[in-house]
């Protein structure tokens, strides 16, 4: 059993694939070939935003919209511990600090009123200008953005949403990488829109932070490559990636709603046994992944490696809270203060899950994890 199966869904998509790789071959326009600018204009329609700008990969686009939102030494932004490193590393590499926010355990999202106190704080001590902040849509579902919004406008925080894995999902029928100021996804592989390598995009609606976005990802271009009108990087999504992107874009309505129909069976099937993830109303979610809690981290390392045993894959995201990782170490952390990030590294469990699962595997998954719960 694969935990996320990018063969079948290659199998699926073959002969679309298959061909629009071929035509890049034979146009010979490797980069930003007119695959990258339909995928762009294709992206747009699908999330209902203005602009849209591909580029490397999903920590480019955060770094990028930093960058666009002139973010530098002295500024304090506002991340969740519990996430991938890119969310805090881009503060980091554009000189800012990242000040450490806990989740609330039932969502693994950013804690709203977490987020408030730790503004609070940093405007109280006086030495970091709060500037932004960034939801993270984990496993594929949108952070609190009805609360989240609302404090960055009180306290005139930017917002960038880090929608990596969040692409598909929604609140009330407004999509992933709409809630930002600027928001960034990311096509790696094994992420909800995944390419063949690294790829990324960010989404804004607003025409001069899409300008600068897109003076960003050439080395600062202004009027053209050759005329630098600020610093930059070298982000652009490959045309190969973009033709590879643009048949799997297209199915993703489906495979959206495939993901749901296994997560659906997954909820009804495990929700007497151990700690489903909480869809809070109005929310829907891609399903990155499904991420199971357990009662202790004992018990969840006992249950990956029975599972294991029993050829079963399943994966933890993430071990480590990133304010207690090494690298962090001099911004002073200590265990115990953020406690549902803590919590949650020690406890989570995610279970396969793609759109090409069958209802056997699911329930097999199940079967196995409540004989061996209950053991
Ligand atoms: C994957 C991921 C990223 C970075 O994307 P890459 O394309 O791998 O650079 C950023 N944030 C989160 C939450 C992610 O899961």
């Amino acid at each position: 059993m694969e935990f996320i199966d990018l063969k079948a869904q290659y199998a699926h998509l073959e002969k679309e694939i298959d061909e629009n790789i071929h035509n890049v071959l034979k146009h010979g326009k490797y980069i930003s070939g007119p695959e990258v600018s339909q995928l762009e204009k294709e992206l747009c329609d699908y999330t209902g935003t203005q602009y849209c700008v591909t580029c490397a990969n999903g920590t480019d686009a955060l770094q990028m919209a930093l960058m666009a939102l002139d973010i530098k030494h002295g500024d304090a932004v506002f991340v969740p511990s519990f996430t991938f490193m890119s969310t805090a590393e881009v503060v980091n590499l554009t000189g800012a600090t990242p000040v450490f926010v806990d989740i609330d355990i039932d969502t693994f999202n950013m804690s709203p009123a977490s987020l408030e106190s730790a503004v609070q704080k940093i405007s109280e001590e006086g030495k970091l200008n709060p500037k932004a902040v960034i939801p993270v849509d984990l496993f594929g579902q949108c952070a609190d953005y009805p609360a989240i919004l609302p404090i960055a406008k009180k306290y005139s925080l930017f917002v960038i949403e880090d929608a990596a894995q969040g692409f598909g999902g929604s609140i009330n029928g407004k999509k992933a990488c709409t809630f930002g100021d600027i928001s960034a996804t990311s096509f790696f592989p094994a992420k909800p829109l995944g390419c063949y390598g690294d790829g990324g995009a960010v989404f804004t609606d607003d025409e001069g932070l899409y300008k600068l976005l897109s003076s960003i990802h050439i080395h600062g271009k202004g009027s053209m490559k050759y005329d630098n009108v600020r610093l930059g990087l070298n982000s652009r999504l490959d045309t190969i990636q973009a033709a590879i992107l643009l048949p799997k874009l297209r199915e993703f309505p489906t495979e959206l709603e495939l993901r749901n129909k296994w997560a659906k069976l997954y909820t009804d099937l495990l929700k007497d046994i151990v700690k489903v993830p909480l869809v809070p109303k109005g929310f829907t979610s891609s399903w990155a992944q499904f991420t199971i809690l357990l009662d202790s981290q004992e018990k969840r390392d006992e249950l990956q490696t029975k599972l294991k045993e029993a050829g079963i894959p399943a994966m933890i995201y993430y071990y480590k809270p990133l304010h207690l990782q090494d690298v962090y170490k001099e911004l002073g952390c200590a265990k115990g203060s953020l406690p549902n990030a803590e919590k949650a590294a020690e406890c989570v469990l995610s279970l396969p899950m793609h759109p090409y699962m069958t209802s056997e595997q699911v329930k097999e998954i199940t079967d196995k994890i409540s004989v061996l719960v209950r053991d």
